[in-house]
């Protein structure tokens, strides 16, 4: 688990950390007798009933009823210094980690309606939010980029890509790639409902190099969230119905397009994607499986 602390979650007035979150909640289902198995599941034959599952270390299981809970990996930029920064300047979940950059300047990485919910949410906090994009617009709705571009603290850097996130510690700074889309060699920008041409020093950045209408430049910053979407645990369930991003679609409630499997938390939800909407989903379908399961007897 990614998450650090985590401040949103009910019953919890100081924020919990995700891990200590997690094991309160498996002590509770243990005090209630689920035996946890730790083990990935390699296979899941849902053709007849019982379904079968198959895991690593080749044992089998036999069930009435699965609820598939696998959850959704953040897409990560792949880049250098990402993975070795999580945690220590590199995240992908504002809402937990927002509070830890109070008065510090930080980048978003991406276009769509998460990057602008991180950007929004970090303006709670930070001095100076940047999100930085590799087209010049965003696929996010009409009315998230309408509250992101009258935000004062929210710098937007169009047709800019990431190249590397460095730092001894923690983040220093990040190595972009900005593409020059007017004759006059200089970085597209949004800010406070206006367009602005710019160069890097002009924001504190350093051109490394600047050709064929490209610059490789660096920028300082205190925090790099990376906003591109997510990718939903699916995979290994052939046959479920999953919608074009690969997120498990729901019929009914909990219900997926076969009978007794149900799907909760992030692997469903590309939406609202936090701790205790995922729990909630949990908890709906755990109920969804006592009725199909009384509905069998
Ligand atoms: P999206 O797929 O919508 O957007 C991902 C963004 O990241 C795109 O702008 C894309 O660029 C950019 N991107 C993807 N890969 C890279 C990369 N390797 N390098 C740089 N940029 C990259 O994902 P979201 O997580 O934003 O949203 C997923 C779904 O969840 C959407 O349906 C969204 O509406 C919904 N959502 C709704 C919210 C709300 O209503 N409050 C909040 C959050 C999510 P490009 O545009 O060039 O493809």
């Amino acid at each position: 688990m990614l998450t650090t602390e985590v401040e949103n979650f009910p019953g919890f007035p100081e924020p919990i950390m995700g891990p200590e979150l997690m094991k309160k909640m498996r002590d509770q289902a243990e005090r209630y007798g689920a035996e946890i198995v730790d083990s990935n599941v390699t296979a899941v034959n849902y053709t007849n009933k019982p379904v079968e599952i198959t895991t690593d270390d080749d044992k089998k299981y036999y069930s009435k009823s699965v609820i598939i809970a696998t959850g959704a990996d953040t897409k990560w930029l792949q880049i250098p210094g990402e993975q070795e920064h999580i945690g220590r300047g590199v995240s992908s979940c504002a809402p937990c980690d927002a509070a830890f950059y109070r008065n510090k300047k930080v980048v978003v990485i991406g276009g769509g309606d998460s990057a602008m919910e991180e950007a929004l949410v970090l303006t709670k906090f930070a001095s100076q939010v940047y999100i930085i994009h590799r087209r010049d617009e965003f696929k996010a709705s009409d009315v998230m980029q309408k509250k992101v571009f009258e935000n004062e603290k929210i710098t937007v850097i169009w047709n800019t890509e990431p190249l590397s996130i460095e730092g001894e510690m923690k983040v220093e700074k990040i190595k972009l790639s900005s593409e020059f889309k007017t004759q006059n060699s200089k970085l597209q920008l949004k800010t406070n409902n206006e367009n602005k041409e710019v160069s890097p020093e002009d924001i504190d950045g350093t051109t490394v190099t600047s050709e064929n209408g490209k610059s490789i430049w660096e920028f300082p910053t205190d925090g790099v969230f990376v906003a591109i979407g997510h990718i939903p645990n699916s995979m290994l369930f052939e046959g479920i119905e999953k919608d074009e991003k690969g997120f498990i679609k729901q019929f009914e409630h909990s219900k997926t397009n076969i009978d007794g499997i149900f799907v909760s938390g992030d692997v469903h939800d590309s939406t609202y994607m936090q701790a205790v909407t995922a729990a909630g989903y949990g908890c709906q379908a755990a109920l969804d499986v006592e009725k199909y399961l009384e509905m069998q007897s």
